[in-house]
C-alpha cells in the first residue's frame, strides 16, 4: 500500500473554493525543505550551507521557500538574475535582514547601483565584471563585496584560464573589491566515478593558490556528497533542498517536498476502433474506461509524458494514454473500481512514492525540469512552515 501524502491528508483542502476552481492542487512541504537543509548541513559538518533559490526556488515559490530556509539558519543565498535578487531582498527584509544574496549571472552592465541599493553581491564572471565593480568601488570611496567565479571546466560562466592568468599577474585589478568568495562550479558531480570531478577540484585548488586568500566554494547538491575535499568554506546546494535525488541510481537521501493531485473531470467508456486525443494515435483495443484530468503541458505536465506517464488512484497505477494536451490528460482507468474512477475523484500525479525523479524518468528529463516547469494554475498549498 502506498503511503498517504500527509500534507494533503485534510480533505478540507479539497473543498476550498480555490482548490475547486483550480481543479488541481500542488502541495509544497516547507517542513520537508527545512529537513533537507538540516540533512545537507549534517553532511557538511562545520562547513556552512548556502541555499540556491534561482528560478523562483526551483518553481516552488521564493516567497514561501526563502523564509523557511532562513528560519532553518540559512544566511547565504544564490539566485540567477538581478531581478530575482531584488525580490529576495524584499522577501528576506524581515526574517533575515543580514542575508547575503549572490547574483550568479553576474554584474549587469549599467545596473551597479541596484546591487548597492539592495546590498546584493554580484558573482563577477569576467575581467570586465571585475573592472566595472572596481570602478564603482573607487567612485563610492569604499570596498564593495563580491564573489569571483573561476571557470574550472564548465565553459559557461566565470573567468576562463587566460583571464585567471591575467588576474594572478595583476592582482591590483581587485583593488576596491572585497572578495567575499572565490567559487567554481562542477559539471559532473552526480557522476561520482567519472574523472571530471577530481580534475576540476585540482584546477580549482591550483587557481586559489594564485589569488589573494578568500573563502572558497565548489559544491552543488551532488557535490556535497563527494566528501569533505569538495566542501571548502561554503556549499551551494539547490535541487536537493527541494527533494530531488542528488545521487542518481542510489537511494534518495532527501525527503519529498511536492505533491500534486487533480480531480477527474469526466469518465467515458469507449471500445475499438475509437481513439483518444489529438492525432488519434491511442486506439482502444477493446472496451475500456478513460478518465480526463484538467492538467496539461501548459501546467508543466510535459508533452513527452504522452503515452508514458504514470498516475495513481488510491495507490493503484493508471497510465497516461494518448497525447498530453495543453490543459488535459487522459488516463486508462479500466482496472480501477468505478467508485474511485469517477468525476470528482482524486488522482495523484506527484506523491511521496512518485516524486519528480520518477516522473522525470518517464518524461526523458531530469527532476530539475519537472520542478521548474510546475505551472501557475495549480492551487498551491504550503505546509509545515
Ligand atoms: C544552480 C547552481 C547551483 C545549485 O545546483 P544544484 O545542482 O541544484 O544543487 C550551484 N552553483 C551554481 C553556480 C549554480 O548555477
Amino acid at each position: 500500500m502506498r503511503s498517504a501524502d500527509p500534507s494533503l491528508a485534510d480533505p478540507a483542502l479539497w473543498d476550498s473554493p480555490a482548490a475547486r476552481r483550480a481543479g488541481a492542487v500542488l502541495s509544497i512541504d516547507l517542513g520537508a525543505i527545512r529537513e533537507n537543509y538540516r540533512r545537507l548541513q549534517a553532511e557538511l559538518g562545520a562547513t556552512p550551507c548556502a541555499a540556491v533559490c534561482k528560478a523562483d526556488a526551483y518553481g516552488l515559490g521564493l516567497g514561501d521557500v526563502a523564509p523557511a530556509l532562513a528560519a532553518e539558519g540559512a544566511t547565504q543565498f544564490f539566485v540567477a538574475t538581478l531581478d530575482e535578487a531584488i525580490a529576495l531582498r524584499g522577501i528576506l527584509a524581515e526574517p533575515c535582514p543580514a542575508a547575503e544574496i549572490h547574483v550568479l549571472n553576474g554584474l549587469m552592465p549599467g545596473c551597479e547601483g541596484d546591487y548597492l541599493a539592495h546590498r546584493l553581491r554580484p558573482v563577477l564572471n569576467s575581467l570586465g565584471d571585475i573592472e566595472a565593480w572596481a570602478r564603482r568601488a573607487a567612485a563610492e570611496g569604499r570596498a564593495l563585496p563580491a564573489a569571483v567565479h573561476l571557470d574550472s571546466g564548465m565553459c559557461r560562466l566565470g573567468l576562463p584560464p587566460r583571464e585567471l592568468d591575467r588576474l594572478a599577474a595583476e592582482p591590483e585589478r581587485l583593488s576596491g573589491i572585497e572578495v567575499a568568495l572565490l567559487m567554481s562550479h562542477l559539471a559532473c558531480a552526480e557522476d561520482r566515478e567519472g574523472p571530471m570531478n577530481a580534475r576540476q577540484l585540482a584546477d580549482f585548488r591550483a587557481a586559489l593558490t594564485r589569488l589573494p586568500r578568500a573563502p572558497a566554494s565548489l559544491a552543488n547538491s551532488p557535490g556535497v556528497f563527494l566528501g569533505p575535499d569538495y566542501h571548502f568554506d561554503l556549499a551551494r546546494p539547490g535541487v536537493a533542498l527541494y527533494g530531488v535525488n542528488p545521487l542518481p541510481g542510489k537511494p534518495n537521501p532527501m525527503v519529498q517536498v511536492v505533491g500534486l493531485k487533480a480531480r477527474i473531470l469526466q469518465v467515458r467508456e469507449i471500445d475499438a476502433p475509437q481513439s483518444v486525443g489529438y492525432g488519434a494515435d491511442y486506439r482502444a483495443g477493446g472496451p475500456m474506461r478513460v478518465a480526463t484530468l484538467g492538467v496539461g503541458y501548459a501546467d508543466g505536465y510535459l508533452r513527452s509524458l504522452s503515452d508514458k506517464g504514470s498516475a495513481f488512484i488510491a495507490g493503484q497505477r493508471v497510465a497516461v494514454i494518448g497525447r498530453v494536451s495543453m490543459d488535459l490528460i487522459t488516463l486508462d482507468v479500466t482496472d480501477v473500481p468505478p467508485a474511485q474512477a469517477r468525476p470528482g475523484g482524486i488522482v495523484d500525479l506527484l506523491d511521496p512514492e512518485q516524486g519528480p525523479d520518477r516522473l522525470a524518468d518517464e518524461a526523458g528529463t531530469i527532476g530539475y525540469e519537472i520542478l521548474t516547469a510546475l505551472g501557475r494554475r495549480y492551487h498551491r498549498v504550503y505546509s509545515g512552515a
